[in-house]
């Protein structure tokens, strides 16, 4: 029998060892707290799903896959793991980021429509789209329930025979295998996905940023049915309706500082704050005084393309990181590509790779404060 040991047990770690699990491998994973702990990227409240990537086909089409992945899951593990809320992406110009979107949709046969912003608006009990050319739609998109999704994966993957360690693991020089806690364990691969802590253990790619994330309260009567999700691209900004009681999601997708997830505080700024609720009065005016319900701070591990890195650092020992604040919808098709990667039967694409990476915006939003820019497209 084929083993492996993964280290991390974040939504990429727990996906990767469930599938790998299933096709066959003994599986070791070796996280240093639980499943679904508070300093994980996983185990943020929420986290949207969308197939929209800008002109970039590859994403779009894993986007796709992942959800009917994460509907299959939820039906596995009895519960909704994803709210089909559909998603708005608001668009400034005809032939932006959004219509790029909208024209790989299309060739994808991925469900989507162009609203005009008032029809949008109509969907909102408040709204306020004067500034939009139109509205991207995607009926299929919606929000995943990240805390519980993340656990409901461990729970299958446990159920599936993977062997859970705690412990907090190093390499184990250039061999296939950790060193956890001072225990030697080896295997026939290695895969770190350690999310954040990543650069701490190999020379990555990589810089981790804080981001603060915000709930406001709303009035009773805007909690069901729950709201459209969306996106601002160029004002990077995003959020949801209420989900389970924690108020609407707006916040803003800028880069935050440099973060250690290990001792960083999870206390959140009142700069974060100012910056999503600048964009709460812009768009949803009725909200602008609504009081903070509900907060978490988590970070972004980010590459400066927001591709991703799959890479094998050593014979049999891989790296799967650099989420770039994007990667929780795509968890359970990446593990089916990444599984097929591990066992050889598959070579990962070169965007994946240790190079240096050229700074690019598309894959997520914009990046940059709201109040700092001028929407562009
Ligand atoms: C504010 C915010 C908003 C986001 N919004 C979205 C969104 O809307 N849609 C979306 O798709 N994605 C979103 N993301 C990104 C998403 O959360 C991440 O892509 C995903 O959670 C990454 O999972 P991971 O398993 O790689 O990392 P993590 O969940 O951080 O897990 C890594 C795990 O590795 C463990 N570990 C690290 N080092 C060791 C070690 N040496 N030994 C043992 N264990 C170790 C850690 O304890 C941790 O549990 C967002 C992220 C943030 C922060």
């Amino acid at each position: 029998m084929k083993s492996v040991i993964v280290v991390g047990a974040g939504v990429w770690g727990l996906s990767l060892s469930l599938r790998l699990a299933e096709t066959g491998w003994r599986v070791t994973l070796v996280e240093q707290y639980a499943p679904g702990h508070v300093r994980q990227a996983s185990a943020g409240h929420t986290r949207l799903l969308r197939s929209s990537h800008g002109s970039d086909e590859w994403y779009a089409r894993m986007a796709w896959r992942a959800r009917e992945a994460w509907l299959r899951l939820g039906e596995r593990a009895g519960e909704e793991l994803l709210v089909e809320s559909g998603l708005m992406w608001f668009a400034y110009q005809e032939d932006g980021w959004e219509s790029r979107s909208a024209q790989v949709l299309k060739n994808l046969e991925i469900p989507h429509g162009l609203l005009e912003p008032e029809k949008a608006g109509r969907r909102f009990p408040s709204f306020r789209g004067d500034d939009l050319a139109f509205v991207l739609w995607e009926p299929k998109a919606g929000v995943l329930r990240a805390r519980e999704a993340t656990l409901a994966v461990a729970r299958l993957a446990r159920a599936a025979g993977v062997t859970f360690v705690r412990a907090r693991a190093v390499p184990y020089g250039e061999r296939t295998g950790v060193v956890a806690d001072g225990e030697v364990l080896t295997a026939d691969r290695v895969v770190w996905a350690c999310g954040a802590w990543l650069p701490g253990l190999f020379d990555v790619p990589m810089t981790i940023t804080r981001q603060d994330t915000f709930h406001f309260a709303v009035p009773r009567d805007w909690t069901s049915p729950p709201l459209p999700a969306f996106c601002d691209f160029d004002l990077s900004a995003y959020g949801h309706g209420d989900i389970g009681g924690a108020g609407m999601k707006v916040t803003s997708d800028a880069e935050g500082e440099p973060y250690d997830p290990e001792t960083g505080s999870r206390q959140v700024t009142a700069a974060g704050e100012e910056l999503a609720r600048d964009y709460l009065g812009r768009r949803f005016p009725a909200l602008a005084g609504a009081p903070v319900l509900f907060s978490q701070v988590c970070q972004y591990a980010l590459t400066a393309d927001a591709e991703w890195i799959i890479a094998e650092a050593a014979d049999g020992v891989w790296l799967l990181g650099g989420d770039s604040g994007h990667g929780f919808k795509h968890a359970p098709a990446l593990a089916e590509y990444v599984a097929d990667v591990v066992d050889g039967l598959a070579e990962p694409d070169r965007r994946f790779g240790l190079h240096e990476r050229v700074p690019a915006r598309g894959l997520r939003t914009s990046g940059s404060p709201a109040t700092r820019r001028t929407p562009s497209g």
